[in-house]
């Protein structure tokens, strides 16, 4: 495994990681789930992602159950938890950025993962009905209260980046140091263009999701939807629509053969080489991979020794094949 320094903060986290979203509580039975985890730890990952509306909650009791019975070292892993999308009702404050929900989803996470502290807490999405000063000032407290070590942001947009750290540094808070884009061979605009001049200032360490587009770069897509497989699974027809109903999906999906073919000829596998992809950027911390068979992930945990095959020969005929069809 190597590491990597988290952005302008002092953490290593290993340059692959692995998170929780569709499978544990859901589609995988918590066996699997304990499998899964012990081949990351041993393959030398140390950061598992989580987020209080994985499961509605359940991602983050199984995890906290598997994490207790492992004996590993609290210092030894990196465990995350999201607050914004809410996991119980719909009432008022039970989603949200507000210092309220901040606070309940940060007990909730602590509970359920049955740990003392998270390492990183990220704010799932941006909330524009709360002020961010509320919720950088609430993110700055737990820290304060030793709750939370860092905190990060999803799917913010760099004007919203930069207005946090201008609220945090007015109020010398603890000012956010991760943010949780999607970015892949098909997604990447937001991490390679938006956030660009970010990266040297504040600073910015990144964690990325949906390195396989969900599974599309490794090739299971591109003759229909397989039995068992995520666009197949109870609950995420909206992904499955989303996926198959668009047309620039669609396009996508018809130039993975073509990725495949630069894969082959290199002696490894689509999804080796789409993560390792990933992995070439350097603004990337982590690549948080998703798996729900074990195989899966032994293979994807090989692809760092596919990054050196990606000489700039090879990255400008994936890019070629790629950036046309990427959003
Ligand atoms: P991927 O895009 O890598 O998709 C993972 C899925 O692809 C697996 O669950 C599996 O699904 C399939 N798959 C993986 N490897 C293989 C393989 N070698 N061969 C065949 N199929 C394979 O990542 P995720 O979308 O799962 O995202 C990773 C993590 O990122 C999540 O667990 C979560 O922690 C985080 N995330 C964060 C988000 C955010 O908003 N901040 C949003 C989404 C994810 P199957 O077998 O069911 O087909």
């Amino acid at each position: 495994m190597h590491y990597r320094q988290l952005g302008p903060s002092g953490l290593k986290i290993s340059a692959l990681s692995f998170g929780a979203w569709v499978t544990f509580g859901k589609q995988i039975g918590d066996a699997v789930a304990t499998k899964l985890l012990h081949t990351a730890y041993d393959a030398g990952v140390n950061f598992f992602d989580n987020a209080e509306a994985y499961a509605d909650g359940q991602a983050e009791l199984v995890m906290g159950t598997i994490l207790k019975k492992s004996g590993w070292r609290r210092s030894s892993y990196l465990v995350s938890s999201k607050v914004y999308f809410g996991w119980e009702d719909d009432k008022p404050n039970q989603s949200g950025l507000s210092r309220k929900h901040v606070v309940d989803a940060c007990h909730d996470a602590l509970r359920r993962l049955q740990v003392d502290y998270l390492d990183l807490y990220y704010c799932h999405r941006p909330d524009p009905s709360v002020p961010i000063y509320e919720t950088a000032r609430a993110m700055h407290d737990l820290i304060v209260q030793g709750k939370v070590l860092y905190w990060g942001t999803s799917e913010w947009s760099a004007t919203e980046l930069r207005e946090a750290h201008r609220v945090c540094a007015a109020h010398d808070l603890h000012a956010p140091v991760v943010e949780q884009p999607q970015y892949n061979l098909f997604h990447r605009a937001r991490v390679e263009k938006e956030y660009g001049p970010l990266y040297k200032s504040p600073g910015l360490g990144t964690t990325i999701w949906s390195p396989l587009a969900s599974g599309i770069l490794t090739g299971k897509y591109t003759s229909g939807v397989p039995k068992n497989s995520r666009l197949d699974a109870p609950g995420m027809e909206w992904l499955r629509d989303m996926i198959l109903n668009d047309p620039a999906a669609k396009a996508k999906i018809a130039a993975v053969p073509r990725l495949a073919a630069i894969a082959d000829g290199l002696g490894t596998s689509l999804p080796k080489l789409a993560i390792a992809w990933c992995l070439k950027n350097p603004h990337v911390s982590s690549v948080i991979l998703g798996a729900s068979r074990v195989e899966q992930l032994q293979e994807n945990l090989g692809a760092l020794a596919v990054v050196d095959q990606l000489t700039p020969a090879v990255m400008r005929q994936l890019n070629a094949i790629a950036k046309p069809v990427a959003t």
